[in-house]
C-alpha cells in the first residue's frame, strides 16, 4: 500500500531564527509539537507532510516558564504535565483543573501547550479556560519571508465556531502570558468526552471577582468542540457591576439569554448541550450568591 512512498524529511530548528529559516524554505511543512493531535488525523501521514515535518521538540527558548509579580509567562513547548507541576501554587484553581482533565497521564505528559492552542478546526478545554482568565499567546507569522510578532487575546485567536483566525499565513505560537491577578470564584465544568464523543461534549469555564456586595467582573466562555467557541460580552457586561446576591428570577433570566444567544449563533448545538451548559451557568450564578451571604 505504501509502497512508493518515502518517509518525510523532519527538520529539527533549535532557535526561533532556525525555525523562521526552515519555514522560508518549506512553506508547506507541518509544525510537530507532541504531535497528539496530528497523528490522531486518519490522514496524517504520509499524504500531508510532501514538504516535511518542523519538530519543535528542540527548541529550548518554548520551553521555559517564567513569572513576576503581575503575569506567567509559560512556552509553547510545555506539557500539560510540567505545567501542573511547576504550576500548582501558582496557577488559578480553574487552570488546573484544567490541565488534569486532559485525557489520561500518558496524554498530559504529551500534549503541549502550543499544539493544544493551535489545533485548526476546533477548540477544546485549554483554549475555554484561558479565553476566561483574559490570557494572551505571542504570535509570530511568517509571510514570504517576512516574521511579524503579536500578543493576541486568546479570547481573539478564533472565531466563533472554535476555528484558528490567522488567515493563510504560518505561525509560531511561542509563549502565553497568564495575569496573577484573578478572582475568587472560578469554576471549570467539562460534560461528555470532547475526543471520542465531541460532538455531544460542552466545556465552560467561568471566573468572577468579587467587590463586598457586587460582582467587579465576570469572565466566561462556552465551547461545544467543533461546533461554537461562545464569549458574550453583553452577559459578561451585565453580570459586572451586578449587586449580589442577584435575584433567583433574573438568575434564570440571564441563564435563558443565554441560551437564546447561543441558539441564534451556532445552529448546530443540541437541545441537550444547551440545556446543559444552561444548567451549569444557572448554578454558577447561584453559588455566587451563596458565597456572598455566607
Ligand atoms: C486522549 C486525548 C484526550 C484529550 N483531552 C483533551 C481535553 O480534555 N482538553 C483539551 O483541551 N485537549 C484534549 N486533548 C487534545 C489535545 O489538546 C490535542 O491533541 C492537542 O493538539 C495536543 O497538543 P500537541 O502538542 O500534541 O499538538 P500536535 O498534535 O503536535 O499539534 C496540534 C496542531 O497544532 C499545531 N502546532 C503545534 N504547536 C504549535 C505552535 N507552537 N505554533 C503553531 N502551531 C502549532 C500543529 O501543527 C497541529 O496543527 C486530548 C487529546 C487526546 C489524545
Amino acid at each position: 500500500m505504501y509502497e512508493g512512498v518515502r518517509s518525510p524529511l523532519i527538520y529539527t530548528p533549535r532557535s526561533i531564527g532556525e525555525f523562521a529559516t526552515i519555514i522560508a524554505r518549506h512553506p508547506q511543512a507541518i509544525v510537530w509539537a507532541g504531535g497528539t493531535y496530528l497523528i490522531s488525523r486518519g490522514d496524517y501521514y504520509p499524504a500531508e507532510a510532501k514538504d516535511g515535518i518542523i519538530d519543535l521538540a528542540y527548541m529550548e527558548d518554548l520551553k521555559r516558564i517564567t513569572r513576576n509579580d503581575r503575569y506567567v509567562e509559560i512556552g509553547a513547548m510545555v506539557t500539560a504535565r510540567q505545567l501542573l507541576s511547576a504550576g500548582r501554587l501558582l496557577l488559578p484553581p480553574i487552570l488546573q483543573e484544567t490541565l488534569r482533565s486532559m485525557g489520561t497521564q500518558i496524554v498530559r505528559r504529551q500534549v503541549t501547550i502550543g499544539g493544544s492552542l493551535c489545533i485548526s478546526d476546533t477548540r477544546y478545554s485549554l483554549s475555554t479556560t484561558l479565553a476566561t482568565l483574559a490570557a494572551s499567546a505571542e504570535v509570530k507569522f511568517y509571510d514570504e519571508g517576512k516574521v511579524t510578532t503579536h500578543w493576541i487575546p486568546i479570547a481573539k485567536l478564533y472565531d466563533n465556531k472554535g476555528r484558528l483566525n490567522v488567515g493563510e499565513k504560518r505561525i509560531l505560537l511561542t509563549r502565553i502570558r497568564i495575569g496573577l491577578e484573578f478572582g475568587d470564584l472560578q469554576r471549570f465544568t467539562l460534560f461528555g468526552d470532547p475526543i471520542r464523543k465531541s460532538r455531544e461534549c460542552g466545556i465552560v469555564a467561568l471566573h468572577a471577582k468579587r467587590d463586598q456586595n457586587s460582582l467587579s467582573k465576570a469572565q466566561f466562555c462556552i465551547t461545544f468542540p467543533g461546533k461554537a467557541f461562545h464569549i458574550s460580552k453583553d452577559l459578561e457586561s451585565k453580570l459586572s457591576g451586578s449587586a449580589l446576591p442577584i435575584h433567583p428570577e433574573r438568575v434564570n433570566a440571564l441563564s435563558y439569554e443565554l441560551v437564546a444567544e447561543l441558539t441564534k449563533m451556532h445552529s448546530t448545538i443540541s437541545d441537550l448541550q444547551l440545556e446543559r451548559a444552561r444548567r451549569i451557568f444557572e448554578s454558577f450564578l447561584h453559588d455566587l450568591n451563596s458565597q456572598s451571604l455566607s
